[in-house]
Order: C-alpha cells, then sequence, then structure tokens
C-alpha cells in the first residue's frame, strides 16, 4: 500500500512516464508496407543486426512516411545492441554524438543512423540524479541511458515518430497509439505536454513542422502550452536551434510553418524581428514570397540555397538600418554596410547563422544597389558577375513586393535575353561613347552616387 502510494507520488517526477504504452502489433495486410519498400541500405543494416542476434527496426520518420504515403528523407534504425556491438558488425560505422551516442553506418553516399533503444533517466524515486541530467527548466543535458523497446517509444517526441517496422516480419509494433494518430491525422506529444516541452524545448518546432509538413492537427492539448512556454527557446544552444530552423525552412512547407510559428507566438527568439518585419506590409509581403518561392522550387525538387533564404528574411532588417545609417549623414554605400554587418553580428549570436552562409548573403544585399544602375559599362558587369542569377532573383522579389517599380525587374529581365547591340541601345543615359568624349572634356566627374555605388561595391566584394 506504501509502495504503491510512494509510486504514485514518485511517477510524477519521471521523464515522459505518465504515457501509456500498450503494445498493439499492426500486421501487413493491415498496414501494407512491405519488406521491398525498404530502401537497401536500411535492409542491410536491419539484417545485419539480425544476424548477429539482435533485434532491428526502422523507427521515426522513415516508419511514419512509408505510412503516409511518402519517400523517406532518411532511414533511423533501433536496436537492442549497443553502440559499441553495431560498430563491431559493421565494417564502414562510426559511433557519433556525445548528448546522444549514436552509430552511423555507411553503404556507398548513404547514412543510416542507428540508435540503441533509450530508458527513462530517473528511477521513480531518484530525485536528485534526475537534477544532473537536467538544466534548471527541466531541459535534459544528456540522453544515454540504455532501455527496453517500449522505453525507448516513451522517450520519443510523438505518437506518430514512435512506430517500430520490423522488416522481418513486416509488422509493426506500436506502444502509443502512434499509428491511429497517423490514419486520423493527428499530432499527439508522448506524455504530458509541459513536461516534454521543457525537456527539450526544440519540440515544439518540431511540432509545428511536422503539422506543415504532414497536413497534420497538432491535438489540442499537445498544443495548449505551446504559447506560455515559448520562451524556453532562449536557452537552447543557438546551433541547435539553427538546425531546426534550417529544417523547417527547407521543409517545402516554410510559408505555412512561419505563419504557424507566428500564431503561436513561437517566432521570438528565431528571427527576432520576423514580428516586426511581418507587420510592416512591405516587410509581410517580401518574406512571404520569399518563402513561396522556396516552397515552390523544393516542390519541384529544385535546389535552394540557405544564403538567399536568410538573406531574404533579413532584408527589411538590413533596409530599417540602411535609411537610419542614411539619415545620420553616412553616405548610401558605407550605411549599406554598417547595416549588413549589425543585421548578421545580431544573427550569429541569436540563431548562429553558420559563417559559412555570409558570404552568400553579403553579396546578394551589396550588389543590390548596383541594379538601380543603368549607364556606362556597369551593367556588363553585373550580369557576369558569378552571383548574378541569386542577385536578380532577389532584385525581382523586391519589385514583387512593391519595394521597387516592376520597370526594373523587366529591364533586366530583357537586358540578360538581349544580344550585345541591343543591350547597348536599351542602357539609360549617355551611351558610353559619349560619355567618354564628355568625362575626357570634364577631366573628371565629381557626380555620382552611381560611379560610387559601383566603385565601393567592388572594393568591398574583393
Ligand atoms: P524528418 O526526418 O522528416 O525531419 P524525423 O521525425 O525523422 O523527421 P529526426 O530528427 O530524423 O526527425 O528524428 C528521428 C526520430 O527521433 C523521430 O521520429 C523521433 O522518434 C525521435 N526524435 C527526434 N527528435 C526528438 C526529440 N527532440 N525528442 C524526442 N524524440 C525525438
Ligand atoms: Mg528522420
Amino acid at each position: 500500500m506504501i509502495r504503491k502510494f510512494l509510486h504514485k507520488v514518485f511517477r510524477r517526477k519521471t521523464t515522459a512516464a505518465d504515457a501509456v504504452a500498450k503494445l498493439r502489433i499492426i500486421p501487413l495486410k493491415q498496414h501494407g508496407i512491405s519488406r521491398d519498400q525498404i530502401n537497401a541500405c536500411a535492409l542491410k543494416v536491419t539484417t545485419g543486426l539480425h544476424q548477429a542476434g539482435y533485434s532491428a527496426y526502422i523507427v521515426g520518420g522513415a516508419a511514419r512516411d512509408l505510412l503516409l504515403g511518402l519517400k523517406p528523407k532518411d532511414y533511423d534504425v533501433a536496436t537492442n545492441a549497443t553502440p559499441e556491438e553495431i560498430r563491431a558488425i559493421f565494417r564502414r560505422s562510426r559511433i557519433i554524438g556525445r548528448r546522444f551516442r549514436l552509430v552511423h553506418v555507411m553503404c556507398g553516399a548513404e547514412t543510416v543512423e542507428v540508435s540503441t533503444f533509450r530508458g527513462p533517466l530517473t528511477t521513480d524515486n531518484d530525485n536528485k540524479s534526475s537534477s544532473k541530467h537536467t538544466d534548471q527548466h527541466g531541459r535534459l543535458l544528456r540522453d544515454n541511458v540504455f532501455g527496453s523497446q517500449e522505453e525507448d517509444a516513451i522517450r520519443r517526441d510523438f505518437t506518430i515518430n514512435a512506430l517500430f517496422y520490423d522488416p522481418t516480419s513486416e509488422e509493426i509494433r506500436d506502444y502509443l497509439n502512434g499509428y491511429r494518430d497517423l490514419k486520423d491525422k493527428r499530432l499527439r506529444i508522448i506524455g504530458h505536454p509541459d513536461q516534454r516541452y521543457r525537456e527539450d524545448p526544440v519540440r515544439m518546432l518540431r511540432a509545428v513542422r511536422l503539422a506543415a509538413k504532414l497536413e497534420m492537427q497538432i491535438d489540442l492539448e499537445t498544443a495548449a502550452p505551446i504559447g506560455d512556454l515559448a520562451p524556453l527557446l532562449q536557452n537552447v544552444p543557438p546551433s541547435r536551434l539553427f538546425d531546426e530552423m534550417l529544417k523547417l525552412l527547407l521543409s517545402g512547407h516554410a510559408l505555412s510553418c512561419v505563419v504557424d510559428l507566428r500564431a503561436r507566438g513561437l517566432h521570438h527568439g528565431l528571427f527576432p524581428m520576423l514580428d516586426v518585419i511581418l507587420e510592416q506590409p512591405m516587410g509581410e509581403r517580401f518574406v512571404t514570397l520569399a518563402l513561396k518561392s522556396t516552397d515552390e522550387r523544393i516542390l519541384q525538387n529544385k535546389p535552394v540555397s540557405p544564403g538567399f533564404l536568410f538573406a531574404a528574411l533579413l532584408w527589411h532588417e538590413v533596409l530599417s538600418a540602411w535609411n537610419t545609417y542614411q539619415k545620420t549623414g553616412e553616405k548610401l554605400l558605407p550605411a549599406l554596410y554598417k547595416a549588413m554587418d549589425e543585421t548578421l553580428s545580431i544573427q550569429h549570436k541569436q540563431l548562429a547563422i553558420p559563417r559559412r552562409f555570409d558570404a552568400v548573403i553579403q553579396e546578394i544585399w551589396a550588389m543590390q544597389p548596383r541594379f538601380e544602375v543603368r549607364v556606362g559599362r556597369k551593367p556588363f558587369r553585373l550580369i557576369s558577375h558569378p552571383r548574378f542569377r541569386a542577385a536578380y532573383d532577389f532584385m525581382l522579389l523586391r519589385c514583387e513586393s512593391g519595394e521597387l517599380d516592376s520597370e526594373l525587374g523587366q529591364w533586366w529581365n530583357k537586358f540578360q535575353d538581349a544580344d550585345h547591340d541591343e543591350r547597348e541601345k536599351m542602357l539609360i543615359g549617355p551611351t558610353p561613347a559619349k560619355k567618354r568624349r564628355r568625362s575626357r572634356s570634364r577631366k573628371k566627374t565629381t557626380d555620382s552616387s552611381s560611379t560610387e555605388v559601383d566603385k565601393t561595391a567592388q572594393e568591398k566584394s574583393s
């Protein structure tokens, strides 16, 4: 009796353990996923583990996506073998991770992620050890305790992500009614939503991304605490936040994700000024168009550049800082470069946009004033710039959003298609020959924001 009472009291402290697990086996004839639909590398991994005497299942996003008729992005395998045991079976494999140790098994260019079943971090009455694994907000700092398959299911994030597909028997093992949720298009977190978001606030972003990608409804209880717990995202290491944001932006559903993030108050601290930008009609239009065109490209299997996307998301920040600097007397281009540096340095801290994207972002921004110069050799130089295409697409977005006159976009469109003579005729202002004569007589032109634009831009990019 006393034991039962103590058990009840201390159960509250366990991670995710309030989820009620009951194993259901879903046979092939019900779910319809046969072994031959599984990727060869993943099958090689599960077969290798079976032959060595371990159990092995396709889990997570791959099992879920197959059941939804989607092509899995990657394959995860869960097993009762430890990382060292897995490593010993596959010659081309390596153990990775610290907070979460797992094994990458390679076949050709492909990699399958293999993880050992995880268990809960605390024993029911060992409250002290739980604090060693979490920070003061309840965020998990370590997650390397091995456990049973059932425990592994319970520590996953959503019920639809906790299905285990066994390629040998072609059955699905479902402990948390994930199969029913999947069929009902319901995204339901495992355990107490509040506690699960505290353990890992990134789960809130995952909820938004998966609901948009899979066209599912977030269950009411799962959605309820998100607004209140949004500030916890500030405790997540920026590099992890960046990885998750990149997944979201490149999901093919970025626009609906960003709209939903905003509606749930999750955008603060991600793109801190996103709300400010979205409140200005032109800023909102610009970001919306950029996300929409990214989504379209992804759905058509065209490549997208994260640098371009970040340049777009931050552009209205740059614009407003650029205006401010010009008002304080800075010249056009120095003001632009100051605005660019300022915007990027804020984002490095908040979202940890890796510096490898800086060069692309800066070039796209820095080339923008050069589109407004349509005299002399400058358009010819601009069009042969290696980053012309990205900067041109960016300028078209500015036209489409109403920031620039659409005539400018049409002019550049025509200029690209024209032959050399036609291009010469298109130039606005004095022809190069006339200009040379004029400048010889004047010796030196003093004018020209345009000359200054070009020179400074070139100095910066060199
Ligand atoms: P996708 O690959 O489409 O982005 P996914 O669900 O496969 O979606 P992964 O990041 O590959 O996402 O994670 C694989 C699995 O690991 C998930 O399906 C889930 O079971 C588990 N998982 C991932 N992130 C978390 C988390 N933050 N908390 C708990 N479990 C998680
Ligand atoms: Mg995955």
